[in-house]
């Protein structure tokens, strides 16, 4: 245990004599703080109530939000974005389920986050006589997590918090529960004895390097190819080796596509880009190099249809988790180790004369992105009114190209699959969106945290049944005064907004909702700037204005209500009846 805990001053808590002496509450802050945590994302409440308070006296940053799955996913993306774990602190039992939806996600997409709860009384909780929100949190939290942890007394708090933080961002990043029960916030300890306590932890996420047999071999399987690839996943973004990523790319002069949260970790605009030409990349490419992307439903399990012959493809792995290697199907090469320790390997293995991939193979590639690209846009520059998700969407990708530094946010249906193919994104990390289970909900979350994570300015582009999951947090960007635009695209229900009760009853069909629906009014309320866009130049100047300003903002997009299509691309994993009536 370190004593060396400079930032961790303890108080001396009031009335208790001469002895300095701290108490739970300043233990969790000053732990938190001594590891360079400095924001808590959070919903007070009991017994939580004072640490909120506490960690704003001692200096932390403490953002209050509506509910707590927001506050999770808030926290789950600050981690994404700093490798340091991001702190979602809730109240117990229903406060903390609803963080634990953020919680899981997080694992799920290994982003490194902690869900601090607080918690009712042990004793009680276990003969499970009926206390103020009973619940076993730390064994329900378990199955959801990479790791839970419970803390019983102040002096293991140091040791408790340093555990967490080790397990969420080590190896493979994910999730970490940590359960507080109120009674340990007051239990008050020497200060000393308590700074003593208290643990910082030196290197959190160890670099870890790949074999050297294992890196030959890589390079053995690359060497072979006609038709390489190299597919980039949002675990090579999280890894912040930018730079070694465009090397290894460049060196090699493979054709790579992004990964949706990937994307602009080489500029869309990359000539080496092959994200207009994706279907025929992932078909034709005969070996296929994977940075931090799993071969999931996402990339349809590495085999089938999109991938053209079966058996026909080699697919080299880089990973920090072995046990990701064959998940799906067999990887000829797998690379265990962090991203910039493999990535770095490869390059210098590829030596002086690096033989590049074959022209034709290139060419190939390089016509059917032209192509593509023309097809589309026409569709980018349509200026009909209503607007559809296409024209609506090429006006935003010519801001994002004008304002490059902007942190781009996105969920839907149509809006997140045409988004993620019409705009593109410049720098790395520059695009947060539903992530590996395509959650609905993370919108204001994210750019939240975004926001004051990165003092970027935000936009969120959210369509509207994606927007109501979260809405409510609009507050919380207008309370924070936070540089955020939301872009609601409004065709007035999921997928599409002109479905009918097939039986002509009063109740409107499920998928739709109230017609001309004013979200912007909500921005309004809460003294945010409200804007009712129907065309493609009053949607650009909003933005415009937005992110000039800084201020909170929600434009309501007016989208033809006709334009969706069902499940936007994931229409095949939403099963149909045959028999029912439809309209
Ligand atoms: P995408 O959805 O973009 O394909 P995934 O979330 O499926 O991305 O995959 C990310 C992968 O990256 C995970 O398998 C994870 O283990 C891995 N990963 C995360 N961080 C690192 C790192 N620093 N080094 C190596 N691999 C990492
Ligand atoms: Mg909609």
């Amino acid at each position: 245990m370190s004593a060396t805990a400079s930032s961790a001053d303890a108080q001396t808590v009031e009335g208790q004599g001469q002895e300095p002496l701290t108490d739970g509450f300043h233990l969790v802050v000053d732990a938190l703080k001594l590891n360079g945590i400095n924001t808590i994302y959070a919903v007070p409440g009991i017994p939580i109530t004072d640490l909120c308070r506490t960690a704003q006296a001692e200096g932390m940053r403490v953002v209050s939000f509506r509910h707590e799955q927001h506050a999770g996913y808030a926290a789950s993306i600050a981690g994404y974005l700093t490798k340091t774990p991001g702190i979602c602190l809730t109240v117990s039992a229903p406060g903390f389920l609803n963080g634990l939806t953020a919680l899981a996600n997080a694992t799920t997409n290994c982003f490194p986050m902690i869900l601090v709860s607080g918690s009712s009384e042990r004793e009680i909780v276990d003969l499970q006589q009926g206390d103020y929100e009973e619940m076993d949190q730390l064994a329900i939290a378990r199955p959801h997590c990479k790791a839970a942890f419970r803390v019983l007394h102040a002096e293991d708090i140091g040791i408790g918090v340093a555990r967490a933080i080790r397990a969420a961002v080590s190896g493979r990043p994910g999730g970490v529960y940590l359960d507080l029960p109120g009674k340990i916030f007051a239990q008050v300890m020497d200060a000393e004895a308590g700074r003593n306590s208290l643990v910082k932890v030196i290197d959190p996420a160890p670099a870890q390097l790949p074999a050297p047999s294992a890196v030959s071999r890589a390079l053995e399987v690359l060497k072979g190819a006609k038709r390489p690839l190299i597919i980039l996943g949002k675990g090579a973004a999280y890894a912040q080796a930018d730079e070694a990523i465009r090397e290894l790319v460049e060196k090699s002069g493979i054709p790579f596509l992004p990964m949706s949260m990937a994307k602009g970790l080489l500029p869309d605009n990359h000539p080496q880009s092959a994200g207009a030409a994706r279907s025929l990349a992932l078909k034709e490419s005969d070996v296929v190099l994977l940075v931090g992307a799993r071969l999931n439903w996402l990339l349809s399990h590495g085999k089938g249809k999109a991938w053209g012959e079966p058996g026909a493809k080699r697919f080299v792995q880089i990973d920090i988790e072995p046990t990701e290697m064959d998940s799906n199907v067999e990887i000829a090469a797998p690379l265990v180790g962090d991203i910039g320790s493999c990535v770095t390997a490869l390059t210098q293995g590829m030596g002086g004369n690096w033989a590049q991939p074959p022209a034709d193979w290139i060419d190939a590639i390089e016509q059917r992105k032209q192509a593509n690209i023309e097809k589309m846009s026409a569709r980018l520059m349509n200026n009909s009114v209503p607007m559809d998700f296409n024209s609506a969407l090429g006006a935003l990708r010519a801001v994002v190209k004008e304002r490059p530094d902007t942190i781009l946010v996105n969920e839907g249906a149509n809006t997140l699959d045409l988004a993620r193919g019409i705009i593109d994104i410049y720098k790395p990390r520059h695009r947060l969106d539903v992530g590996t289970w395509g959650v609905m909900g993370i919108g204001m979350g994210f750019s939240a945290a975004a926001a004051i994570e990165t003092g970027k300015p935000v936009l969120a582009v959210v369509g509207d049944s994606a927007f109501g999951f979260s809405g409510m947090e609009v507050e919380t960007l207008c309370r924070y005064n936070l540089p955020v635009c939301v872009v609601v695209f409004n065709n007035n229900g999921i997928y599409r907004g002109n479905e009918t009760n097939p039986l002509g009853g009063a109740d409107p069909a499920p998928l739709v909702f109230v017609k001309d629906a004013r979200y912007e009014k909500m921005m309004e309320a809460f003294g945010g700037v409200g804007v009712y866009a129907t065309t493609r130049d009053e949607l650009a100047r909003a933005v415009n204005e937005a992110l000039d300003s800084g201020r909170p903002t929600l434009i309501n997009a007016v989208i033809d209500e006709a334009a969706g299509t069902e499940s936007g691309r994931i229409g095949n994993l939403n099963p149909q009846s045959a028999l029912s009536k439809k309209k």
